[in-house]
């Protein structure tokens, strides 16, 4: 899906939270990959919006998690592994998080983390085109 600026991924990011799929055993789990500035902090305040969480949403890249409550229960945990090899005790912490069913889980750069995530989970791809736009798969 060809993707053309900020505020269309923004309201990508609003729909596709309304047609989330949650999880019943564990939390629901969004990977977002694409390169820096793809757009991938962007899809997450769309998703955030769309949730009905009225905060902003910054980018976890130096906190590596950010959290926010849903309106009706769980949290929306943003993680950012980015230039993170050896994601050491935050696996604990992202474990912990995935165990809850109210929860949903978006993350960036997940690449040293993908054997904790259920197999099951929404994978969405981002690459940048030659018209300055997006292309984006789920
Ligand atoms: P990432 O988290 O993938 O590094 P960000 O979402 O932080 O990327 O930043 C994306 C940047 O690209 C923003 O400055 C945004 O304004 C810009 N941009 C331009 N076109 C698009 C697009 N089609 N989709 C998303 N962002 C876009
Ligand atoms: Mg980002």
């Amino acid at each position: 899906m060809k993707v053309n600026s900020e505020q269309e991924m923004m309201h990508f990011g609003e729909k596709f939270a309304r047609d989330l799929r949650l999880g019943e055993k564990s939390a629901t789990v969004i990977e977002l990959i694409g390169d820096v500035g793809a757009g991938k902090t962007t899809f997450t305040r769309g998703l955030a919006v769309g949730l009905g969480i009225k905060k902003p949403i910054t980018s976890p890249s130096f906190t590596i998690s950010k959290s926010y409550a849903l309106p009706d229960g769980g949290r929306l945990i943003h993680y950012d592994f980015y230039r993170l090899p050896d994601p050491g005790l935050m696996v604990e912490d992202l474990q912990e998080n995935l165990s809850d069913p109210n929860n949903i889980i978006i993350i960036e750069w997940g690449e040293s983390i993908t054997d904790v995530l259920p197999k099951k989970h929404y994978v969405i791809k981002i690459d940048y085109t030659d018209d300055g736009g997006r292309e984006v798969k789920i």
